[in-house]
């Protein structure tokens, strides 16, 4: 006997489970199905950014990033710290009670909006009258059907041909949440978010760290400013960097692991490390969905097919998050939930892919919304940039971090802001502000004319706006 609903959301990370939430407050009959185990076997619903990513991967830098300023920047303070030890183990264990806070929260989250909630795998079973039946598979046997279905079945880590993950000494973004002990040397194959937040953690505890990145250049999706900049302090905190690498094999027979490559000059050289890293991007999940039962389409990537507006090819079959073309991140998940929930209640749900923010949170943290200046010039826009650096902000010579700089980026005659680059402290706080300026279409000069608390990082902000007209006030 199915059990039936207007909405079932298959996967619940940040794009499933904020899709159900959503649909629910609209007074739909939802359920959410997601498979994800705790250590005890129990559901741990958020999907890889709660369990393996954003939220575990910000625990660790933050610890990690007290232990840096414990043993390097305390005693420009006046303390002194004897004997300072790391407890990784500790550290690991608070991360792991961080995650289960957050896991606790989604499932009252859920409860709390009376989404029906069943732990176990998702599969299209067949198409019904007026809908869909889906099987859940888990500690009991399910059958659902509605008449919407969204698939929010997220992404996995890309493994490299021939070096398949054990977790062990070839991790993912799993295994790398999890080393036990400090590693002391560490390779990491990806530049990217994924590669440099993990790469930062194990640096600033004593690892040796090596970077190997294919492209010629650092961060290219980033303005390049920005990235030079990055780059510069990132190799000053001792990360090293190879790029236009080729990884010809990698090696894990022995003691630790051995990556052969050509390097940049086209020269045979090898790294030996103790674990390895692997981040060069993640893959669409349709493992177990069954799309085959009712005909949903995937294009050559696995990614499935969807419209702008994350409609499949099949009549109330809908798809979010990293498991459909875009960027693949947790907030750009969430709203094309919200999105997909409201157009299903005939609502005009939409999501604003230009006014997307993107955060990598090293230190000095990155962040920027919009176009960059590279993307500018290439798309033949006149614009006016404008750029403030912390080394002439009050807030950030108290917090003792004055690396980087805001950066504006302003249409040329009618001065909307076209993009905001920001490289140094508390970048992923600060870009909220751009963000909600270019949803409101705002001009550099809006925000140079709004008074900013004195004094805050966010003035750096203002000046960078005030930097585009060339009239800063404090630099
Ligand atoms: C190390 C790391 C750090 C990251 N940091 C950030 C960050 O700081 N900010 C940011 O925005 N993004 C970050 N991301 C990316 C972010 O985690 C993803 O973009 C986001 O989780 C995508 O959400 P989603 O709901 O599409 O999929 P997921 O979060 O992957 O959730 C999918 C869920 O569906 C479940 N599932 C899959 N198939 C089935 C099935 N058939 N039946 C039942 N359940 C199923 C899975 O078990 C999972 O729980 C990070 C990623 C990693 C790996």
């Amino acid at each position: 006997m199915s059990k039936q609903f207007d909405v079932v959301v298959i996967g619940g990370g940040p794009g499933g489970y904020i899709a159900a939430i959503r649909a629910a407050q609209l007074g739909f009959n939802v359920a959410c199905i997601d498979e994800w185990k705790n250590d005890k076997g129990g559901p741990a619903p958020g999907g890889t950014c709660t369990n393996v990513g954003c939220i575990p991967s910000k625990a660790l830098l933050q610890s990690s990033e007290h232990y840096e300023h414990a043993a390097h920047h305390f005693g420009d303070h006046g303390i002194t710290l004897n004997d300072l030890k790391m407890d990784v183990s500790k550290m690991v264990g608070r991360k792991n009670s961080v995650v289960k806070q957050n896991n606790d929260g989604i499932l009252y989250l859920l409860k709390k909006n009376k989404v029906s909630f069943f732990h176990g795998r998702g599969s299209f079973a067949k198409a019904v009258e007026g809908g869909y039946e889906i099987n859940v598979a888990g500690a009991a046997s399910e059958v659902l059907t509605a008449k919407h279905v969204i698939v929010a079945t997220g992404s996995n880590a890309r493994a490299l041909p021939g070096a398949a993950f054990d977790e062990e000494k070839i991790l993912s973004n799993d295994g790398a949440l999890r080393i036990g002990a400090v590693p002391a040397r560490l390779g990491v194959i990806g530049s990217g978010v994924i590669g440099l937040e993990m790469g930062s953690v194990w640096r600033r505890l004593g690892a040796e760290v090596t970077i190997l990145e294919a492209m010629p250049g650092f961060l290219t999706a980033a303005d390049e400013g920005v990235a030079k900049e990055a780059l510069k302090a990132f190799t000053k905190q001792g990360l090293k960097f190879e790029f236009g690498v080729k990884i010809s094999k990698v090696d894990a027979e022995g003691e630790g692991v051995v990556v052969s490559y050509a390097n940049a000059k086209g020269e045979e050289v090898t790294l030996a490390v103790d674990k390895l890293i692997v981040s060069i991007g993640r893959v669409a999940n349709t493992i177990g969905l069954n799309p085959e039962a009712v005909g949903l389409q995937l294009d050559e990537r696995g990614l499935i097919v969807v419209d702008a507006e994350c409609k499949t090819n099949l009549p109330g079959v809908w798809a979010v998050g990293d498991v459909v073309r875009g960027p693949m991140l947790a907030h750009k998940a969430e709203e094309e939930g919200v999105a997909v929930a409201e157009r299903i209640a005939g609502q005009h749900g939409h999501v604003n892919f230009a006014t997307i923010p993107w955060v990598i949170y090293t230190s000095p943290e990155i962040a920027w919304v919009g176009r960059t200046e590279q993307q500018l010039k290439a798309d033949g826009v006149a614009y006016k940039s404008g750029q403030f650096p912390f080394l002439a902000n009050g807030r950030a010579r108290a917090l003792g971090d004055t690396t980087g700089f805001v950066k504006f980026l302003a249409d040329a005659t009618t001065d909307e802001i076209l993009g905001v680059h920001i490289v140094g402290p508390m970048a992923s706080e600060l870009i909220s502000e751009a963000v909600v300026a270019m949803e409101f279409k705002a001009s550099a000069e809006d925000i140079a004319r709004i008074c900013h608390a004195h004094p805050s990082l966010s003035e750096a902000t203002k000046e960078a706006a005030l930097a585009v007209d060339k009239r800063t006030l404090n630099f």
